[in-house]
């Protein structure tokens, strides 16, 4: 993992290399099933999801049904819990607080946004960390900020795991993430940093975005503006993740970096949809795994 930038980021001849988060994303999940049957053999019960949906946001009822789908083909036993938009908040911690002592349930996934009025904090830190297969708890944060990761969030696991499948060794490169929410930014920059990049996070307090830009090697974009970093800022041999999904008026799913002249210029690219979207699923079905093992004692 000690290549020269010069080394790890040649220049592809004719464009970038599209970062095939598809094909990836269904090699890991080949891996969850063959490792979910594993623990179905040994303990007489498959791995349990449980994934909370709140409301009916169109966007979250795709995501969610993928996830239920996507779970199941895993070998995963997956609970749904459908709420209504109006369920008040102490019965959506009680559920959590049921699910928290479900021993069929090993990891608890709550779809986010949670409705207005709803303190999505408050239901988040109810989850028990050990089951907190979206990483989002404060230990798991806490974990991976300390260098010793447990859970992982999804997203910036998927971002480490498909830069491993290319060879792409991201220590001593300058990384730059755009965004710093609590789900994909900060928890990026954190992964980055432990696999020894050189980090920097922008954010809408960030004087001279270009500029940032323009100096990273490697860089990750999760902003949710549809192509709102031009691919003319994009530095030549550069690796691109774009975190971002969005819809455009024509009903197009775009990422927030302006694809065709990035191409051009990076060595990688991620292609939206098809870059991380499978990716964070199916790290998803990992740590569903990795916290059943993990709570039956032993790591596998
Ligand atoms: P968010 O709205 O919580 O955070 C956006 C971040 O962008 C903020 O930290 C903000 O400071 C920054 N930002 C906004 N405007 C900016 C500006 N002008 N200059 C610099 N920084 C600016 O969003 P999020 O939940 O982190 O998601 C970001 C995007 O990633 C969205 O498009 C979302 O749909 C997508 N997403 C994709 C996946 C996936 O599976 N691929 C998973 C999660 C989120």
């Amino acid at each position: 993992m000690s290549a020269s930038p010069k080394e790890t980021l040649p220049r592809a001849p004719g464009g970038a290399i599209l970062l095939d988060g598809k094909a990836v994303a269904a090699r890991v999940r080949a891996q969850v099933a063959e490792r979910a049957a594993e623990f179905a053999a040994r303990h007489g019960r498959a791995p349990g999801l449980a994934v909370v949906q709140v409301g009916e946001d169109p966007a979250s009822s795709v995501y969610v049904r993928n996830k239920r789908k996507s779970s199941v083909e895993a070998g995963i036993v997956s609970f749904a819990h459908d709420l209504p938009a109006s369920t008040p908040e102490p019965e959506i911690l009680a559920l959590v607080h049921a699910l928290n002592h479900d021993e069929r349930v090993d990891g608890i996934l709550i779809q986010l946004p949670l409705p207005k009025g709803v303190n999505a904090d408050r239901v988040m830190d109810a989850v028990d960390p050990a089951k907190d297969v979206d990483g989002f708890h404060p230990l798991n944060t806490g974990l991976l900020a300390q260098k010793r990761p447990r859970l992982r969030p999804c997203t910036p696991y998927g971002v480490i795991k498909l830069a491993e499948a290319y060879g792409l060794a991201l220590t001593g490169l300058r990384a730059t993430v755009v965004g710093a929410s609590n789900i994909v930014g900060r928890p990026m920059a954190l992964e980055l940093l432990l696999a020894r990049s050189t980090v920097t996070v922008c954010h809408t307090g960030t004087r001279d975005l270009r500029a940032e830009v323009e100096r990273a090697e490697v860089l990750v974009a999760a902003v949710g503006k549809a192509g709102f970093i031009p691919g003319e800022w994009v530095r030549p041999g550069a690796a691109v993740f774009d975190v971002g999904i969005n819809r455009t008026a024509s009903g197009k799913l775009v990422g927030d970096v302006g694809f065709e002249r990035a191409a051009e210029r990076a060595a990688w690219i991620t292609p939206v949809p098809g870059g991380l979207g499978p990716m964070t699923i199916a790290m998803l079905l990992s740590n569903t795994v990795d916290a059943a093992s993990l709570r039956a004692g032993r790591r596998e």
